[in-house]
């Protein structure tokens, strides 16, 4: 049976951004009827965590391991923020090691990664908890609904409300509503949703709103890189060949391995039980598409293994694996947004009363976490006093 939902605000998505976002939004609001309505099972988006029903005991990042701050000196909102994480203990300062493998697999430790630039900071539970726990901060989670596993493929503008449809067909309407993904306003819905028309551009025909036309304009500019992650379950005894025990450890391949290997980072993740996962992770496009083309993912998965041991074949801190673990694959279609952003004074349309946050938007933090963050905050500030 097809269901009808009201309520005063309604967010698509339930990343990072759209987390921080409903628990800053509802702090101030706190008698307005809110859902977030998500396709995945729980939080987290693109900064999940892969809870294994068939393994056991295993808890792998297999989104982002991390996520670093580069610019929060100079912005106080951006700050303030990260503090009151700190403070609640939702995260720590990161310091893991972080290792750069070159040709010849001397280890570096400088840290000169666009994804590990500024101060790093880690979850203090998994990465998909974060989310959880921004939200559950202030005891706002009763005060939301929440749709997982729900995808929503069609939005209708009337002059009343928004009115949203999801895949099975049920409607969910609001008077404001906030588009924490830029799916439902980007040309690759029409291959995803398999839908002819962009479901924002559908709702908003063009000459309407400057700035809808404006802001789906510079997301027909935007692409997104397509990443690998293999999360690979290690045998019972496996660890480093050193006395390692922080909770993570990194190597980042310079760009001679990187072509060689196909890897571009190896994250390794201490289990609460002290098994050691690994996550690799690629963007290598021909790579990818070997993956796609595979017929037996089993000699994929062994190709990556094999790979592995040849990166490491002379590393002092790193053991071989023995082709016999366990491996899953994650294919990431969009897992950064690339090429131009979208500039922060096109995130509210007061007209058609839409918010948009993500990591899409422009600025240092852009395609990472801390552009998710800010540009949230950056939302909530800008329409508090809007939504009545
Ligand atoms: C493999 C990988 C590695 C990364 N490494 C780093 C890193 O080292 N450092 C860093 O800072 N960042 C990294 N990132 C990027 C980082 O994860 C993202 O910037 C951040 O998580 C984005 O959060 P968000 O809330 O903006 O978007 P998302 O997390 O994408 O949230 C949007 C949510 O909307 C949901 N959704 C979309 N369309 C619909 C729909 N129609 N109906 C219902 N739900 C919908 C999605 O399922 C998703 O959960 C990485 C990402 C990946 C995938």
């Amino acid at each position: 049976m097809k269901r009808d939902f009201t309520y005063d605000l309604l967010i698509i998505g339930g990343g990072i951004s759209a987390s921080v976002f409903v628990s800053k939004y509802l702090k101030n609001n706190i008698t307005k009827k809110v859902a977030l309505i998500e396709i995945g099972r729980g939080l987290g988006g693109r900064s999940s965590t892969r809870i294994s029903k068939r393994f056991k005991g295993w808890k792998l990042n297999h989104g982002t391991p991390n996520f670093n701050i580069t610019n929060s000196k100079n912005n106080l909102l951006l700050k303030s923020y990260i503090d009151e994480l700190l403070e609640n203990k939702f995260i720590k300062i990161d310091d893991s090691e972080i290792l750069f493998l070159n040709e010849d697999s001397n280890l570096e430790t400088i840290k000169k990664s666009e994804l590990s630039c500024g101060i790093n900071y880690l979850s203090l539970d998994s990465m998909g908890q974060l989310s959880q726990n921004i939200i559950e901060s202030n005891n706002l989670k009763g005060k939301i609904d929440f749709y997982f596993e729900t995808l929503i493929v069609d939005l209708k503008f009337n002059d009343k409300e928004w009115v949203l449809t999801s895949k099975n067909g049920d409607k969910f309407k609001s008077k404001y509503l906030i588009c924490s993904t830029n799916l439902l306003l980007h040309k690759r819905s029409l291959k995803i949703l398999n839908i002819n028309q962009i479901p924002l551009r559908k709702a908003i025909p063009k000459n309407n709103d400057k700035k809808i036309d404006l802001l789906l304009k510079y997301l027909d500019k935007q692409s997104f890189i397509p990443r690998l992650t293999f999360l690979i379950y290690t045998n019972e005894n496996y660890s480093y060949k050193d006395f390692y025990s922080k909770k993570q450890r990194y190597f980042y391949l310079k760009n001679n391995l990187e072509n060689k290997y196909k890897f571009e980072r190896i994250v390794f993740q201490l289990q609460d039980n002290n098994k050691l996962g690994i996550v690799v992770h690629s963007k290598d496009i021909e790579f990818i598409n070997s993956y796609i083309n595979s017929i037996d993912e089993e000699v994929f998965k062994q190709k990556i293994i094999s790979n592995f041991n040849k990166l490491f074949e002379w590393n002092s801190v790193v053991n071989k694996l023995t082709f016999d673990e366990k491996i899953s694959i994650m294919k990431w279609n969009a897992s950064q947004p690339s090429g131009i952003a979208v500039p922060l004074s096109l995130q509210f349309s007061r007209k058609y009363r839409i918010g948009f946050c993500g990591d899409w938007f422009e600025g240092e933090g852009f395609g990472r976490i801390e552009g998710s963050i800010l540009s949230a905050l950056i939302l909530e500030k800008r329409i508090k006093d809007l939504i009545k």
